[in-house]
């Protein structure tokens, strides 16, 4: 247990910190509880890799129960979440051996604008410090000039959801949630076309279908 100080007994009376996944009083340093930390923990990491045409996938665990919350409490806006998300990476890179160069799906301007900062670019940054990784902004989300006059669907029928640029041959590319696959083979495309060979994908949670 650690010892609270007065000041921050004082201060938890009036601004009240609460876990982001189940909403239980903690310190005011902390971001979940420890009983939700030791959920997160004991869920992953997955051990298996799925081989897919263009890339290998890895995942931490499935989109569901804390890891789910916490996600979501992350992508609305809580960005100091980052720090936990980017410690269940760094379980799965430890059992995993990544490519050196790390790349990450990027938000796109809306989502930006409403959460106030790149989500997965935050964990890539910190992913690359902790592991001496190159952090590389390789993937661009298609500007909107090229697509005046269509619609969503037919605009990334056309061009697809990004453009890469990219001088490695082998990258770590990571994103939150794996759903049916469209955005990263996506991306991977993308990245193929830049000259990208070998392509190591994570991603923190894998949705059940
Ligand atoms: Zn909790």
């Amino acid at each position: 247990m650690r010892i609270k100080t007065s000041l921050e007994k004082g201060l938890n009376l009036f601004f009240p910190n609460r876990c982001v996944i189940c909403g239980e009083h903690i310190g005011l340093s902390q971001l979940v509880c420890e009983s939700c930390y030791e959920k997160l923990l004991s869920k992953g990491p997955a051990v298996t890799v799925e081989r897919h045409k263009s890339y290998d996938l890895h995942y931490y665990s499935y989109y569901e129960g804390e890891l789910k919350e916490l996600i979501l409490s992350y992508k609305k806006g809580r960005w100091r979440v980052y720090k936990i998300l980017s410690e269940l990476f760094s379980r799965l890179f430890e059992y995993f051996q990544p490519y050196p160069v790390i790349t990450y799906v990027p938000s796109t301007s809306v989502s930006i604008e409403y959460r106030g900062f790149d989500h997965m670019k935050l964990i890539a940054r910190d992913l690359s410090k902790r592991y001496g990784m190159m952090l590389r902004s390789s993937l661009i989300p298609v500007k909107n000039e090229r697509q005046i006059g269509k619609s969503k669907r037919d605009r990334e029928k056309l061009f697809g959801k990004y453009e890469a640029r990219c001088t490695a041959f082998e990258v770590t590319l990571i994103d939150d949630v794996y759903t049916t696959g469209a955005t990263i083979s996506d991306a991977v495309r993308a990245l193929r076309e830049s000259g990208v060979r070998n392509i190591s994908v994570y991603v923190l949670a894998k949705s059940k279908r």
